[in-house]
């Protein structure tokens, strides 16, 4: 179809991404009357459809199905009239206004205000077995999925923060953490370190990259390391194996449009899901790196949607 005989569709707000931010502001954006139009994204319903039991949302008191509660936002989000649309958004141009938005099947929006809630992915090793224990024993999350490891031995693979800080999360509630590092040394802050150190049940297994995670029809057995400098390989016995090497936000095609930090995740105002670009707004996991769970970023959804609505009531 030619660009110009192509009808260009106008919206008041549009959400981009699907987990529990994008929905909890489509839940409020619609319920405000905005008539918000979602695009789900590369992976709808977001991280959370890739875990199994989530046991510490508010008002799931059996827990749930990851999939399941994003089923649950989903229908809610319906009910109040939100377009939810299967798709990708491929281009954004936020210098002119209304703000333009294209998708993968070739259409233009010029939205009033759009928010941004496309996640964070989680980084993983790339082995074959730990796709295959994924939810199985393979987590990217301590504190989501720890607690079903309690009095158990687990494995942490990473140095940064994130490994360190998960690491002694563990160390409360298992036997035994073996915290698993490519180098002889941590990245982590030395705060972080200091407490790592200071935890007796946690053993640095140092220079050593994990080749195998070894399992049954259980799940995770354990985990095959090898040492780089010496090369020899062992096998550690743990039920639980947390991947915790980083997260990378979602943000490719926001890069110039709306200001990141370094790390790439947009830049809110604090207190406020506000970015430098009136109009645009920000929520959950792609402007939070430090919190990360899914009723925070449900938090900011809702901040997202009623901060749009005070935008556009403001220019009207
Ligand atoms: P990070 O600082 O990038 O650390 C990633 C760690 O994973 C590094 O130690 C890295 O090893 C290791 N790693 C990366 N790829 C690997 C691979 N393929 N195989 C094995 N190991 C691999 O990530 P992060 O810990 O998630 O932290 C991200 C940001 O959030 C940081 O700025 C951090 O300070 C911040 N943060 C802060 C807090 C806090 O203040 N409480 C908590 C969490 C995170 P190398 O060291 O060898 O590169």
């Amino acid at each position: 179809m030619n660009i110009m005989s192509q009808k260009i569709e106008k919206v008041r707000c549009l959400i981009i991404g699907s987990g529990p931010a994008g929905y909890t502001a489509a839940i409020y954006a619609a319920r405000a009357d905005l008539k918000p139009v979602m695009y789900e994204g590369l992976q709808p319903g977001g991280q959370l459809t890739i875990t199994t039991d989530v046991d510490n949302y508010p008002g799931y008191p059996d827990g749930i199905k990851g999939p399941e509660m994003m089923e649950d936002f989903k229908k809610q989000a319906k009910r109040f009239g939100t377009d939810v649309r299967f798709g990708i958004v491929t281009r954004v141009d936020f210098s002119q206004r209304p703000f333009m938005v294209e998708s993968d099947d070739g259409k233009k929006i010029l939205a009033e205000t759009v928010i941004l809630a496309t996640g964070a992915s989680a980084m993983w090793l790339g082995l074959e077995t730990e796709k295959l224990y994924m939810g199985q024993g393979v987590s990217g999350c301590a504190t989501c999925d720890g607690f079903f490891y309690r009095g158990q031995d687990v494995a942490v693979v990473g140095g940064g923060d994130t490994a360190a800080e998960e690491a002694t999360y563990l160390a409360k509630l298992c036997k035994k953490v073996y915290l698993i590092h490519r180098r002889d040394e941590l990245r982590a802050s030395k705060v972080m370190q200091h407490k790592v150190f200071n935890t007796p049940n946690i053993e640095m297994v140092w220079d050593s990259v994990s080749e195998k995670v070894l399992g049954d029809d259980s799940g995770v057995t354990g985990v095959r390391v090898r040492n780089v400098k010496s090369g020899e390989t062992r096998d550690i016995a743990v039920t639980g194996f947390f991947v915790a090497i980083g997260h990378s936000p979602n943000t490719g095609i926001f890069k110039g449009h709306v200001e990141l930090d370094p790390a790439g995740y947009v830049r809110t105002i604090p207190g406020s899901t506000r970015t430098n670009v009136e109009g645009i707004f920000a929520c959950g996991e792609v402007q939070d790196h430090y919190y990360r769970q899914a009723v925070t970023a449900a938090g900011t959804g809702c901040m997202a949607a009623i901060e749009a609505e005070r935008y556009l009531s403001s220019v009207h």
